[in-house]
Formats: structure tokens, C-alpha cells, sequence
């Protein structure tokens, strides 16, 4: 495993490690985040249990997707 410094995809600032350990997929610094509105989108997707057409409605379950916003370079 590499320690290499990593870079925030939006401003290239060096984002801190503790950051990177507590979200290890993340890709813009802590700034840019907050100025995103958070770097992912969470939707609820509603788990399917029941075919297509059928007139069982199935509420259940949802499971949460993470979406990653796109990221723009900082103007
Ligand atoms: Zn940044």
C-alpha cells in the first residue's frame, strides 16, 4: 500500500490523510466537498421483489445507492 499524498480532483489541494481515512473512496478535499453539497448523491432504491406488472406491490426494502456528483474543476 502506497502513502502517496492525495490530490482533491477539484482544486488540487493535498487532501489530509485522516480524511482520506475516514472516507477512503473520496476524491476532493474537504473544502470542495462542502462546497459540492457533499460528494455524493444517496438514493433510496426500493428492492424489487415482485415481477414487473404484477399487481403485488412490494414495499419493503430499500438499499442505498451512492452516486458520486460529477466533479468540476474549480473556476
Ligand atoms: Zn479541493
Amino acid at each position: 500500500m502506497t502513502n502517496d499524498p492525495q490530490e482533491c480532483a477539484r482544486c488540487g489541494a493535498e487532501i489530509p490523510a485522516e480524511r482520506i481515512e475516514a472516507l477512503p473512496d473520496t476524491r476532493v478535499c474537504i473544502r470542495c466537498s462542502q462546497e459540492m453539497g457533499g460528494e455524493f448523491d444517496v438514493y433510496a432504491v426500493p428492492e424489487r421483489t415482485s415481477k414487473d406488472g404484477s399487481l403485488k406491490k412490494n414495499y419493503g426494502s430499500y438499499s442505498s445507492q451512492k452516486v458520486r456528483k460529477p466533479i468540476r474543476p474549480k473556476e
